[in-house]
This record gives C-alpha cells, structure tokens and sequence, in this order.
C-alpha cells in the first residue's frame, strides 16, 4: 500500500487487490457481487460517473501547480485545508487512538474563484502519520500535479 501511494500514479500493477471506487474514490476490494462496500456503489456501472475526476495524494506543504484542483482552470487562488475538522477528529476520539498520535495537517490546495462558491475543498483521506491528504481532482490537475512533481525532482 504505501509503495503503491508513493509510486507514480499512473502504474497500476502494484494495485494488488485494491482498487479505486469509481463512485466514491475510495480504495477498496469490491464486494464478490462487484459493489463498493463504501457506498455500495455497482463497479460495473458507470452512469453519473465523472470521468474527468480522480482521486490525487497530497503531502503537507507540497507546491502544488497554479491550477484549480477542481476544474484545471489556471488560478492563483488557494484555499486551505486543515485535517483538524471535527467530523474526522471524532473519528479519532471514538476509537482508540489517543489525540497525541495525531498532528495536524494542513494542505493549501489551489482552487479557483468560481469553484471556491460552489464547494470547499474536503479530502476523501486524511493520514495524520504521514502527513497526507486524498482529494478527488480534476484529471488535468493531476497530470500537472505529476509533472510538476517530477520538474521539482520530487516524490
Ligand atoms: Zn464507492
Ligand atoms: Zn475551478
């Protein structure tokens, strides 16, 4: 799992059993009558899918290219994302996980005006231990995330 994440995306063959919802872009193994046990969604149905959307990894403080993560439109607008939020705290508080083994992390994603009235920003996966936040993006903004990430010489 975590070779596959740090890996370039565009390589499924470390996949192994996981794969991602089409419909809720979560990794999950499909149910044996081919469902998301996530939202039930049917893996071989893909009405009302938007091909254009894609689930991208981000690291804290990553630079992230000047494109709306949303609708790839050029943009030099961020918006910032705390995992601290309540609802995936409380997670953390109902399980047995104590609060020290969770930092905060905070992602600045860019995303442009006429997206910022439409929706926030909410990652799909936040991972307090390594620092990383899953958001579903636009396929464009994640070629341009790769390629930036691989001008920079990063990960
Ligand atoms: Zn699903
Ligand atoms: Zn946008």
């Amino acid at each position: 799992m975590d070779e596959m994440l740090e890996n370039n995306e565009g390589s499924d063959e470390k996949a192994s059993l996981f794969v991602e919802c089409p419909h809720c872009y979560t990794k999950i193994i499909p149910l044996a009558n081919n469902t998301c046990p996530a939202c039930q969604g049917d893996l071989s149905n893909l009405t009302g899918v938007d091909s254009n959307k894609v689930a991208l990894l981000i690291y804290e403080s990553e630079e992230l290219p000047t494109y709306c993560y949303s609708c790839n439109q050029y943009t030099e607008q961020e918006v910032r994302v705390s995992g601290d939020q309540e609802s995936i705290l409380s997670k953390f508080l109902t399980g047995d996980i104590s609060p020290e083994q969770t930092s905060n992390v905070v992602i600045f994603i860019p995303q442009c005006e006429s997206c910022a009235e439409i929706e926030d920003p909410e990652p799909i996966e936040v991972d307090y231990e390594r620092q990383t936040m899953t958001f579903v993006v636009h396929r464009g903004f994640r070629d341009h995330t790769i390629q930036f990430r691989e001008e920079h010489g990063k990960k």
